[in-house]
């Protein structure tokens, strides 16, 4: 029976190398496999960090992948498996439709993408993913924060502060000369959490300055102060009446 295999893992966890190493052995195989991506830095390609990679349909958002796999079928007789890489970047809507390949095409699904975002929750297509999935593995690799512990979350930083507010999907290098560079590391959830504090705080700070811009703010209130009898209402009294 075919199925929906779901693995995920944090950035450099090495799920493009296990995407790339299903893909060689099912082809040494002979069997007929479709590899796809998301846009990334290499267009078309998935790549590993360890320098090997292959040939791979670009999937857009607009992309509805049950047809794609439906019309590969009848051109090639028979497709075995789909090998989707950087599925956190796929919507909702194309995860139910890799569903939707396994249970009406018979075709197996091996799906990657990363857990969490930059801003520590799950990426839509990942939620649905979990939510789809007939097994779900999560990559178990050694990686490290800088303080030593397992590293677990990934950061995004702009010009080295890291960020919790921004688009989802920011490739490095790809912003106008107005933003800074964008760059990735990998933390433990502590210094993740640290850093993510530190973003907000900022974030704070910048709306206290545009409270401090108004009129009136340096003025000194702590003296007495003068009251307006007009201003102030008369207390009722009974005999008033
Ligand atoms: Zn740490």
């Amino acid at each position: 029976m075919a199925q929906l295999r779901f693995t995920f893992g944090t950035m450099g966890s090495g799920k493009s190398t296990q995407a790339l190493q299903i893909h060689h052995n099912l082809r040494a195989r002979g069997l007929t496999t479709i590899l796809t991506t998301q846009l990334d830095r290499a267009e078309g390609r998935v790549s590993s960090r360890l320098g090997v990679s292959a040939e791979a349909e670009l999937a857009d958002p607009g992309t509805d992948l049950f047809e794609m796999v439906r019309r590969r079928m009848a051109r090639l007789g028979s497709v075995d498996a789909v090998i989707c890489d950087e599925v956190q970047f796929y919507s909702p809507n194309q995860c139910e439709q890799l569903a939707r390949v396994v249970d009406d095409l018979a075709v197996d699904v091996y799906a990657f993408g990363l857990l969490t975002s930059f801003q520590g929750e799950l990426f839509p297509g990942t939620a649905r993913m979990l939510e789809l999935a007939d097994q779900r593995t999560e990559i178990q690799v050694e990686a490290r924060c800088w303080c030593g512990s397992r590293a677990t979350h990934n950061a995004r930083f702009v010009d080295g502060e890291q960020v919790v507010s921004g688009q989802l999907k920011v490739v490095g290098d790809t912003s106008g000369p107005a933003s800074g560079e964008v760059t990735y590391d990998l933390l433990c959830r502590s210094h993740w959490m640290d850093g993510a504090r530190r973003a907000r705080g900022s974030q704070l700070e910048l709306l206290d300055a545009d409270d401090a811009r108004s009129p009136n703010t340096d003025e000194d209130h702590s003296g007495p102060v003068e009251v307006d009898p007009a201003a102030v209402p008369t207390p009722l009294k009974a005999n008033d009446r």
